[in-house]
């Protein structure tokens, strides 16, 4: 019987963010509000996954909003108790929208107990990224970026940085922060009805054709990129660069913790003997 799951995800329910992005869903995700966060249980959830076999390739502990946003004692808590079961994860990483890295304590306790942290920006031109997200605090200059063990970037691809600004920026960070691993591009895509945000990602996100040229010169830049056509490219073995340019691919073996409770991609709790036999989804 297979018991490996492709990961397990603690997404806190907050929707507390320090920044003012145009394109945010957060506060309209109302599938989150109005919960209390529980983890009592998770120490006794873990124990379970263990006792049964079960491996999951990675653990991610993210936000509805920026996650470090949490109080401390709630982020060591859950960094204790996962590090208590490390053997049931290969990695472990924790999103930052950037926040992370101005509040030192936080940032010792996850860059101790997590392996990599990813930075989820809009762009890596750091005066349009502040200007896009209304955000004064400046991440490239805080050292803490470079004290980080292992980053993943996360940038949203707006169409306001033309192409060859684009991977010159890209070159210059993996450059200067020879710890940032992988790079993720992402086009948002909106899916549902008409809103501000729809909008506004239709009117600024870069177009089709954009990210068409935008992968054909990292194709003939990067000779090992690996082109799995629509959905990721990946450019080398110790910094990939990876294009995902048809928007989020869904998970297929993912389990979610809300208060608690075990949940499956499609919010749909789950039942427990099937977690534990590996069957859940
Ligand atoms: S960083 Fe994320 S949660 Fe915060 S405002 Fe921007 S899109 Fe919303």
């Amino acid at each position: 019987m297979n018991k490996n799951y492709d990961g397990l995800a603690i997404f806190f329910e907050s929707f507390a963010c320090d920044k003012n992005c145009p394109y945010c869903i957060a506060k309209d995700n109302i599938q989150f509000l109005n919960k209390n966060e529980n983890f009592d249980q998770l120490e006794n959830l873990l124990k379970q996954f263990s006792e049964s076999g079960l491996h999951f390739d990675k653990f991610i502990l993210s936000g509805n909003g920026e996650t470090s946003l949490q109080d401390y004692e709630t982020l060591k808590g859950i960094a204790q108790i996962v590090s208590n079961y490390s053997n049931l994860f290969r990695n472990k990483r924790f999103y930052t929208s950037g926040n992370l890295f101005f509040e030192d304590k936080k940032f010792e306790l996850i860059n101790r107990y997590f392996d990599q942290i990813n930075i989820m920006i809009n762009s890596l031109n750091p005066e349009l990224d502040m200007q896009v997200t209304r955000y004064n605090k400046a991440i490239w200059s805080n050292e803490n970026v470079k004290r980080a063990k292992n980053i993943k970037l996360d940038i949203s691809l707006t169409n306001y940085l033309d192409t060859e600004h684009f991977i010159r920026d890209i070159e210059e960070r993996l450059k200067e922060f020879p710890n940032i691993k992988k790079v993720k591009l992402k086009r948002l895509k909106y899916h549902g009805e008409e809103t501000k945000q729809s909008k506004w990602i239709r009117e600024n996100m870069m177009s089709e054709q954009a990210i068409d040229k935008l992968s054909e010169i990292l194709t003939q830049k990067y000779p090992k990129f690996t082109n799995s056509k629509d959905t990721y490219f990946k450019i080398k073995e110790d910094c990939n660069l990876i294009l995902n340019a048809a928007g989020r691919k869904n998970p297929t073996k993912w389990l979610f913790i809300k208060n608690d409770k075990i949940f499956n991609y499609y919010d749909e709790e789950l039942d427990m003997k099937k977690v534990l036999e590996g069957e859940a989804l």
